[in-house]
């Protein structure tokens, strides 16, 4: 049977640490400012602004909401960035994604200055993580690291299969776990054998976004599981990746969704924007 990870306690203990060093600055005289930009009323768009806007508040940031309607330009929303590029208040900038069709994503990632770039989707903090000597960690592989790390699981040597390959979570939680020394297998819609590939991982991330994806056949007799998915079954319920029931007794450690990653993103971008303000004011240690 598996243990949980409690993603909502250890996102928890991150926000408390980031909330402590915040506190200190400040006493120096520092303010912490995140602003984030949301682009038309996707719904669940709106939760993870939400939700951001909330943790900054937990953690004693000041955030800045720009909500801007659906069919604003990509002209437009660069003007936006410029503007908070330049904002001195500003430690941070996250635009929310998807945008409209009508902007260039790459365009506004690419506008977003490095060392505001949160998120670390900036090809500049991308080419960091790829040599491993980076400042910002991109938020849900980081959470994903620090909840492996909560299993007392070391990464040094093990089997790690990730299921996805996307620029924001499948590609840099390879790396990271590369980092820690893991030999990292890649699988993707085009891989073969994908069910035998997973089922040797001694450590196993799910990022598909397809529910119930991964089933015990797939999973390791005590593999580390971790399901980064957030979709909607057919009864509208927020679900993962991982047939998490089916998977239970097989796996040694799983996360639930809700309550797994999902928490842990935020933690991390709480995280990030304190290191951007610590960059800012030459006090990184
Ligand atoms: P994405 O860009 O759609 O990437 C999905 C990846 O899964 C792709 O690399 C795709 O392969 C692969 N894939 C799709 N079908 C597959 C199949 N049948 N077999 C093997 N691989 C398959 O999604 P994403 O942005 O990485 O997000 C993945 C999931 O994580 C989504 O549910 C998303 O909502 C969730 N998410 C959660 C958080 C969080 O905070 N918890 C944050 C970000 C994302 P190809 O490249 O070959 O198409």
């Amino acid at each position: 049977m598996a243990q949980i990870i409690d993603g909502k306690a250890v996102s928890a203990k991150v926000k408390e640490q980031v909330r402590i060093e915040a506190e200190i600055l400040k006493q120096k005289g520092i303010e912490i400012g995140l602003a984030v930009v949301i682009v038309g009323d996707n719904p669940a768009s709106r939760v993870y602004v939400n939700n951001k806007k909330k943790a900054c508040a937990e953690v004693g940031f000041n955030s800045y909401e720009y909500a801007l309607p659906e069919e604003t330009t990509e002209a437009e929303l660069l003007e936006l960035v410029e503007k908070l590029n330049n904002d001195g208040k500003v430690n941070g900038i996250l635009v929310q994604l998807p945008l409209p069709k009508q902007i260039n994503e790459n365009a506004i990632i690419n506008a977003i200055r490095p060392e505001k770039d949160v998120d670390a989707f900036h090809p500049e903090n991308v080419g960091h993580i790829m040599i491993g000597d980076f400042s910002f960690l991109p938020c849900t592989p980081a959470g994903v690291m620090e909840l492996i790390a909560e299993t007392g699981v070391d990464v040094c040597g093990k089997n790690c299969v990730v299921i996805g390959r996307s620029n924001i979570v499948g590609k840099p939680m390879a790396m990271l776990l590369l980092h820690k020394n893991g030999t990292v297998t890649i699988c993707h819609s085009r891989t073969k054998n994908l069910a035998e590939i997973c089922s040797q991982a001694d450590i196993l991330v799910a990022a598909v976004g397809k529910a119930g994806f991964v089933t015990p056949d797939m999973v390791k007799e005590g593999a580390v599981v971790i399901d980064v998915g957030m979709n909607r079954n057919s009864e509208g319920k927020l679900c993962g990746d991982v047939d998490y029931a089916a998977c239970f007794d097989k796996a040694g450690y799983i996360t639930p969704v809700p309550g797994g990653v999902g928490p842990m993103t935020i933690a991390m971008l709480m995280r990030n924007t304190l290191t951007a303000a610590k960059i800012k004011n030459n006090i990184l240690e």
